[in-house]
């Protein structure tokens, strides 16, 4: 096996500190990887030269020489940022998002950007303006999305982190498709400064690993607050990796979400993986509990209303005036309106728009918006309820492994229930990990998703942590890239 690619940002540390590897080599070995394999994945939308990664690898820090990739909603300094779409085409970030300039100060190095759904839009990296990602343990299939690039770079071992952003399930469900660590933060952890919006009051920058540790130390190096993200907590960063080392682990009580479970069009395949992993949990010495949380019934369609209404407010701002793509050949004020956003913007983009600009029209807005918002009340407050009795919730992060890809072109609405799991945690705010937990009979991932209550990821990471090292799921990669 090819033991560097597949390397956790830990055992490549070791290796630099033992000079095994130097960080110029590992930079030049990851570069290659993408380089062979980039045109069948379709992970990234571009790649940046050598020469100018080289700089920022000299950084000495956390992640010093440790590369990874970016999701290309998320701003890099004097690189491209175009959220997949033909509307940004071109255009060049003057500054870094916060998360970006945090990494740059650890030593971490974007080689790229990454691949996603336009505008984050989607669930299976199919709305790319540019082109499709193809999952690597099988590429027929979607690799999810739409931080769907991001996952396919560290499940083929072209990096060992890398971000991604989270409105409805775009890091879990991609992160559970590919067989790694995906993780989204409790709203407002993170700061969004530099996160292109799509739903602000569920957007968060989430990550991507191999193992859990990995994740908490990426977190460790990104959240706490920033002044400059007025949603963002009043709280210090925290050191996640610390705290995971140095725990001693008390039996929790697992909630298992019964309605994820015992429901129709769940997966029997993900039933028992997920079964077994309650077993292995039990074993560790936790306790179970059955709840059961009728709001998630309810989300996808509040999750539905709510992230088309901020969509169409967040992305009003592309009308070609002000920014985005323009059409150079209208004649009048409003053809330039209409044609640069028709020009700019894909079929899903401008679908959402439409729906966003209806659901919060006059006469419409109580039906829908503010419905949507009390249904939205009501999954937090079961969440905040159901978190008195149990310490952390167990569901399954998606209710199949990956589809072909293709499959929903013609049922839109089958693409929008993949959020069906996700969802409710981003409408909650709350923190959720997904982990892999099994494989289907054809060789495809299963993951977990384990959720914790508001600011919990001490504890997320703390369960993920002890069911990583008591199973072998994370060892498994796609044979074709080994
Ligand atoms: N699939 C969901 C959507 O299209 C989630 C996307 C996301 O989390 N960015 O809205």
């Amino acid at each position: 096996m090819n033991t560097l690619a597949f390397s956790s940002i830990d055992q490549l540390k070791r290796k630099i500190s033992s000079k095994e590897v130097s960080t110029s080599e590992l930079l030049s070995f990851f570069l290659r990887r993408f380089e062979m394999f980039n045109a069948e994945l379709g992970c990234a939308i571009e790649l940046f030269d050598q020469e100018s990664l080289s700089i920022d690898s000299q950084k000495t820090g956390l992640l010093h020489g440790i590369p990874g990739i970016i999701k290309d909603n998320i701003a890099m300094k004097n690189r491209k940022l175009a959220c997949a779409s033909h509307m940004l085409e071109g255009f060049v970030s003057p500054y870094d998002a916060t998360v970006t300039q945090r990494l740059k100060e650890q030593g971490g190095i974007s080689l790229g950007r990454a691949n996603m759904d336009e505008f984050a839009m989607g669930s299976s990296t199919e709305t790319s303006a540019f082109h499709k990602s193809f999952n690597p343990w099988n590429l027929a299939c979607s690799p999810g999305g739409s931080s769907g690039g991001s996952a396919v770079a560290v499940a083929a071992g072209l990096v060992p982190w890398a971000l991604g952003s989270e409105t409805g399930g775009s890091v879990r469900q991609p992160a559970a498709f590919c067989g790694i660590v995906g993780l989204k933060p409790t709203y407002g952890l993170v700061s969004r400064y530099g996160l292109v919006a799509y739903g602000s009051s569920v957007d968060q920058v989430g990550i991507f690993s191999r193992t859990v540790a990995d994740s908490a130390l990426i977190l460790s190096i990104i959240s706490g607050q920033d002044v400059r993200d007025s949603s963002s907590l009043q709280q210090p960063a925290k050191d996640y990796l610390h705290l995971l080392q140095n725990r001693q682990q008390r039996p929790m009580t697992i909630g298992i979400v019964i309605n994820s479970i015992e429901t129709d069009g769940v997966n029997p395949e993900v039933i028992s993986a997920l079964s077994a992993a309650i077993k292995t949990l039990e074993s560790l010495g936790h306790s179970i509990k059955h709840v059961a949380l009728p709001a998630i019934e309810d989300s996808a369609a509040a999750y539905f209303i709510i992230s088309r209404a901020e969509a169409a407010s967040n992305l009003a701002r592309f009308d070609g005036v002000r920014y985005g793509y323009r059409d150079k050949a209208a004649k009048t004020l409003s053809d330039l309106y209409m044609h640069s956003r028709a020009g700019g913007f894909g079929a899903e983009v401008k679908k959402r728009i439409v729906i966003g600009n209806y659901v919060l029209s006059a006469g419409h807005s109580d039906e829908f918006y503010q419905n949507a918002q009390k249904v939205r009340q009501e999954i937090a407050q079961e969440f905040e309820q159901t978190f008195k009795d149990v310490d952390i919730l167990l569901m399954p992060t998606h209710p199949a492994p990956a589809f072909k890809i293709g499959s929903f072109a013609t049922n839109t609405l089958q693409m929008d229930l993949q959020d069906y799991f996700t969802c409710p945690i981003n409408l909650a705010g709350i923190p959720a990990i997904s982990i892999p937990c099994g494989f289907s009979t054809d060789g495809m991932p299963i993951g977990m998703q384990l959720v914790g209550p508001h600011k919990g990821e001490e504890e997320l990471f703390a369960i993920a942590h002890q069911f990583e090292q008591a199973t072998d799921w994370h060892k498994r990669h796609p044979q074709a890239y080994m």
